[in-house]
């Protein structure tokens, strides 16, 4: 017999891993940025602008970005690596690159470079955004496992300072490039490892059975390795490693450091080289829901930094400069996405009531959900609601089933039409991921401080949109 003829109406239940709140209007400080707050009558308010204010002048949906929470964890990183990696230490030194594919525009490139770090691109979109912001070329790292001519030839030109070569085709490739234009391209390997990072299939990359990388196992790393060695036109400069994303365990990197240091050791043997860098890449894992329990940035620091130090002592080599490359752990926590609440459902599920609050985006801005079964949380943003605390489901406008964007969430149960919805931790691979599905125009970022609002990305109107149709008439496009 269904559940709503056997009984009274019951909500489906909570997952597991969320627990009822003891007050579902307060914000869980770990979840959300710096400046972020609530003021007594329950308006989310970010370095003193309140969301009401910045939606009704602005609009709906929006990513919102804490600019100085977002400085602060760049900051915070380079200066917890460059503490672990001293020189005093014992170690070679580091470098930060922030990986730009998380999220990138010129204003986020030109922090990012004020604050001391690197910045990570890869392709020749990401590249000119880097140059337009006057980010310099030894700045600049350009990965991708399948690098066109334009885009090698533009990184010769921007004078990047390290290529890094993902398979055996491409050593040809940019050799001969680098010949025809006299020039001799800086060259780091990515190897694959086979550490497994313990993480969502769909993101984890170090598997041997994927795309990236050339495989330590069945001998390509050692075949590339001797081929850039032997290079006139290839500066062979060290070694990469990158095992996944979204990793809380501290173990693969360890691992991972550990071999990429043994081939490193092999390879200078070898060929009589000196590889003076090693790169272990990105991937720290980093808090979206109470579930998620991220290491400390100076403790992973320190671990890291005593795996290099214990390796290269036990394979007698000198200890090369490391470099990382976080993304989403600099710039997520920064951003929510502001949206706001159309229709509100409930529906009788095979597990009681759900529900479903409906707001306005979606799978566009955040495709996170339905790719990766990533799991999020939200706060009602425009007001304190006295109902009970009821499990909700957010989910966008889409034509799609599966356009969730918060799978499970308890809010007051009096969320209604009109409301304002905040998503908190979408600074990564949101607007990175943003799509036109249902031709909906992308949503803008608005960067705040405590004095300024200003649009760091526009949103997109209507002629941006549909201006590649050429049907479209100037007379039609809104
Ligand atoms: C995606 C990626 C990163 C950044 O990953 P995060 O999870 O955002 O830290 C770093 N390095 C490489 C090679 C990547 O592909």
């Amino acid at each position: 017999m269904p559940a709503h003829i056997a009984g009274p109406m019951h909500a489906t239940p909570a997952p597991v891993w969320l627990p009822y709140p003891d007050d579902v209007n307060a914000l869980l400080p770990s979840l959300w940025s710096d400046n972020v707050t609530k003021s007594d009558s329950g308006i989310l308010t970010i370095a003193g602008h309140s969301v009401t204010d910045l939606a009704e002048r602005y609009g709906t949906p929006t990513l919102v970005m804490d600019v100085a929470d977002f400085t602060a964890r760049a900051e915070n990183y380079l200066s917890a690596y460059s503490a672990a990696f001293s020189t005093e230490k014992g170690l070679a030194g580091v470098d930060v690159f922030y990986a730009g594919k998380a999220f990138l525009c010129t204003a986020v490139a030109r922090w990012v470079h004020e604050a001391g770090l690197g910045l990570d691109t890869c392709s020749l979109g990401e590249m000119m955004v880097a140059r337009a912001a006057g980010v310099p070329g030894d700045r600049v790292g350009l990965h991708g496992n399948n690098k066109s001519v334009a885009e090698l030839e533009y990184a010769l030109d921007y004078g990047v300072g390290r290529i890094f070569v993902d398979s055996l085709d491409e050593i040809t490739l940019l050799e001969s490039i680098a010949a025809a234009k006299g020039t001799v391209a800086p060259v780091m390997l990515r190897v694959t490892v086979g550490v497994e990072a313990h993480t969502h299939d769909f993101i984890a990359t170090a598997h041997e059975d994927q795309k990236f990388g050339l495989s330590v196992s069945a001998g390509t790393a050692a075949k590339a390795a001797e081929a850039v060695a032997n290079s006139a036109h290839l500066r062979f400069d060290g070694l990469h490693s990158h095992i996944g994303s979204q990793i809380f365990d501290i173990s693969g990197f360890q691992v991972a450091a550990a071999r990429v240091l043994g081939l490193r050791a092999e390879i200078m043997a070898e060929h009589g080289v000196d590889l003076p860098d090693v790169d272990l890449g990105g991937g720290f894992g980093i808090r979206y829901t109470s579930q998620d329990t991220p290491i400390p940035v100076a403790e992973m620091a320190q671990e890291l930094a005593e795996v290099v130090a214990k390796e290269c002592r036990g394979l007698g080599t000198n200890v090369p400069r490391i470099s990382i490359e976080p993304g989403r752990a600099i710039v997520s926590p920064s951003m929510f996405t502001l949206y706001r609440v159309g229709t509100v459902k409930e529906v009788d599920t095979d597990s009681g009531i759900r529900t479903y609050v409906a707001v306005d985006g979606g799978m566009s801005d955040n495709i996170r959900t339905a790719l990766y079964d990533a799991d999020y949380s939200c706060s009602l943003a425009n007001r304190n609601s006295g109902a009970e605390p009821a499990i909700v489901r957010v989910v966008g406008k889409h034509c799609e089933s599966g356009d969730i964007i918060v799978r499970d969430e308890y809010m007051g149960a009096d969320v209604s039409s009109g409301d304002l919805v905040a998503v908190p931790s979408t600074g990564a691979y949101c607007r990175s991921l943003a799509n036109n599905y249902n031709h909906l125009p992308k949503p803008g970022v608005l960067a705040v401080t405590a004095d300024k609002v200003e649009w760091i990305v526009t949103p997109e109107d209507y002629s941006q949109m549909l201006r590649s149709d050429p049907g479209m008439s100037a007379g039609e496009q809104v």
